[in-house]
């Protein structure tokens, strides 16, 4: 390891990786930093690998923007670099009467983040497309889609080190002290005379507090921390019940419980949402599969009795407490603090998969 890196990204998930592949390609020389043996351990590892469309985010909110934009360079890459995806389309249904309406929002607030291609159609008309479905109306995404995110992540840092990026693995960022050349940091079990960089990103997800508490200086007020239990049910292996994604009309906490099938057409049903104490990280699935069927059989009045399986669970980092509505993407550079070379990312829940392309172009425009 050198003594001075112009760049260094704290976190090797799929944000700090685009992040490094962008700013390699912008002509620094980076250096990512990450705790694990790998970044394909935490939220990155652990989600629903949906290409998400961009509908359901405030208009103009980063989220809406950065997903939008981020699909759009993820369908890209994911074609010329043959990483696996499918763009199989989503449903998101109407159970009951109220939630008609609903659907026509979320029609108009896609239309306006520049979703341009939704269409309501009717419980029976989704029926035809879907024969196990059942509900009273759905919009139709046909610009959704499922991606295999683990190799997507590798791919990003193929192209991250061909740029010259270098990737530091069980490396921890433990203190980043102020110096006249930007940060002075200490990593791992070193004595802290190591490394001293120019310029600094906060992109290591859940351990982003962290980050921002270990920095003598980290100019903003660090938020809220909140990290949100997210647990799977799949059906052993089972082939979806249904080509496309299906989802609920949304709640203010989560997306709610959907169907999901990956790239092979294996079903998985989730997430749930549980808010765990302060910063515990807690990857079993201890939850209770009754709740989850009663919200699957709304949609789908064929799940077998006592078919899930649990599956996997991921952790949201949020910055919202319970109850209150999700925020937007929190990403802080130069012109919110005042120094130079400096960007924090907190609350990089979804869509930061899909938006994570455009994230990193993003704070590539911050650093210039
Ligand atoms: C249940 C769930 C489902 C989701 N589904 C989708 C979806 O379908 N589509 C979508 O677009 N988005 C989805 N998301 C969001 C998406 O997964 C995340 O936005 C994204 O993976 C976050 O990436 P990250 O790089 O910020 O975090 P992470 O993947 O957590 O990476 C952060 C890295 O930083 C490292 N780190 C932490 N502290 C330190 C330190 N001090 N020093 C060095 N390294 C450190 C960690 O080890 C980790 O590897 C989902 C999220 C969840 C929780």
């Amino acid at each position: 390891m050198t003594d001075h890196v112009q760049t260094v990204v704290v976190g090797a998930g799929v944000i700090g990786t685009a992040i490094a592949r962008a700013l390699a390609q912008a002509g620094h020389e980076v250096l990512v930093l990450e705790a694990e043996d790998s970044g394909h351990h935490h939220t990155s590892a652990r989600n629903s690998q949906v290409i998400h469309a961009g509908i359901y985010y405030a208009p103009g909110s980063l989220k809406a923007r950065l997903c939008v934009e981020g699909r759009r360079m993820m369908y890209d890459f994911c074609a010329t670099r043959h990483v696996d995806h499918l763009n199989c389309g989503k449903l998101i249904v109407a159970t009951t009467e109220g939630q008609l309406a609903e659907l026509q929002v979320l029609h108009d607030r896609g239309h306006a983040n520049g979703v341009d291609d939704l269409h309501l159609i009717s419980g029976e008309a989704a029926t035809d497309l879907e024969p196990e479905l059942r509900c009273l109306g759905a919009l139709v995404s046909p610009s959704t889609g499922v991606v295999d995110a683990p190799g997507f992540m590798r791919a990003l840092q193929g192209e991250a080190e061909a740029a010259g990026a270098s990737f530091a693995t069980h490396a921890p960022l433990r203190r980043a002290t102020s110096d006249p050349k930007g940060w002075r940091l200490e990593i791992g079990d070193t004595d802290g005379t190591g490394l001293t960089c120019n310029n600094l990103v906060n992109a290591a997800g859940l351990g982003s507090w962290d980050v921002a508490a270990a920095m003598d200086d980290p100019g903003i007020a660090i938020p809220t921390r909140n990290h949100v239990k997210a647990c799977y049910f799949s059906l052993g292996g089972a082939a979806s019940p249904f080509e496309r994604l299906i989802y609920p009309a949304p709640d203010a906490a989560s997306l709610g419980v959907h169907s999901l099938r990956d790239i092979g057409g294996q079903v998985r049903f989730g997430p749930s949402v549980h808010f765990l104490d302060g910063a515990a990280i807690d990857y079993r699935n201890d939850v209770d599969p009754a709740p989850f069927a009663t919200a699957i059989r709304r949609f789908w009045p064929g799940l077998p009795e006592d078919a899930l399986v649990p599956d996997t669970c991921g952790i949201r980092p949020r910055i919202t407490p319970p109850g209150a509505p999700l925020a937007d993407f929190m990403i802080r550079g130069p012109a919110d603090h005042g120094r130079t070379g400096l960007v924090h990312l907190f609350g990089m829940e979804s869509p930061g998969l899909t938006s994570s392309m455009a994230i990193g172009a993003h704070v590539a425009r911050l650093m210039a």
